[in-house]
């Protein structure tokens, strides 16, 4: 049997509330700041707490290219949001380690995986894995793997965000939180206009990979 990973108290950042946001809250937190910075782009005061947040509640894992994530897209208090963005999104090594940090050692209540239409990188990440005869660095070939995943279908932005959903639901890193409820993993898909995030329901993944590497038979089957 494979113990739950676990973090000893001196890694934890001092001061840290003993308990984290309840992951529901933290979702509704999210989607009510995504509105509320809808608001402010037309114009009206939105108002609300401008006071630094002595720790985040949430984890936006998204797209490294311009505008497409950030912290001001939930017009919330400096300090609640933080964002991983590299290609696509992506979960390499670096990636995983911060997400994990995030949900392990900072106590984020909900880790929002988030891709935008019209995405070149995922447009470049499904054209290599399809491609033959590529001479990628390692970082490049590894990077390939999870940015194609779920982009072989009509919307590659909505698969691929399925897709990282299924795949962090199901990381052991994370399983003790995320089977319990202690954490939430969300998906959305930013209008690149609008600015709004269009949040998939919340629900356990019905998502199949189209290809490596293989699911886990019923990790995905638990409520969130
Ligand atoms: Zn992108």
């Amino acid at each position: 049997m494979v113990l739950p990973p676990s973090v000893p108290d001196w890694m934890r950042p001092r001061g840290l509330p003993p308990h984290r946001m309840p992951s529901a809250q933290a979702l509704q937190r999210l989607r009510s700041g995504n509105h509320r910075h809808l608001r402010q782009l037309s114009g009206e005061s939105a108002g609300g707490d401008i006071t630094p947040a002595d720790f985040p509640y949430a984890l936006v894992v998204g797209c490294m290219e311009p505008g497409a994530a950030g912290e001001e897209l939930f017009a919330e208090r400096p300090g609640a949001i933080e964002c991983v963005r590299t290609a696509g999104p992506s979960l390499g090594a670096d990636a995983m380690a911060a997400i994990e940090f995030a949900a392990l050692v900072q106590n984020v209540g909900v880790v929002l995986v988030l891709a935008h239409p019209g995405c070149a990188a995922l447009a470049s990440a499904r054209a290599a894995r399809r491609a033959t005869g590529l001479n990628l660095s390692p970082s490049l070939a590894e990077w390939v793997q999870t940015a194609s995943a779920g982009t072989a279908g009509e919307d590659p932005a909505l698969g691929h965000v399925r897709a990282l959903r299924a795949r962090l639901r199901a990381a052991d890193a994370l399983l003790t939180l995320t089977r319990s409820g202690q954490v939430k993993i969300a998906g959305g898909v930013l209008d690149p206009v609008t600015r709004e995030i269009a949040f998939l329901p919340d629900e356990p993944d019905d998502f199949v990979e189209e290809c490596d590497p293989p699911q886990r038979p019923d990790s995905t089957r638990y409520g969130s």
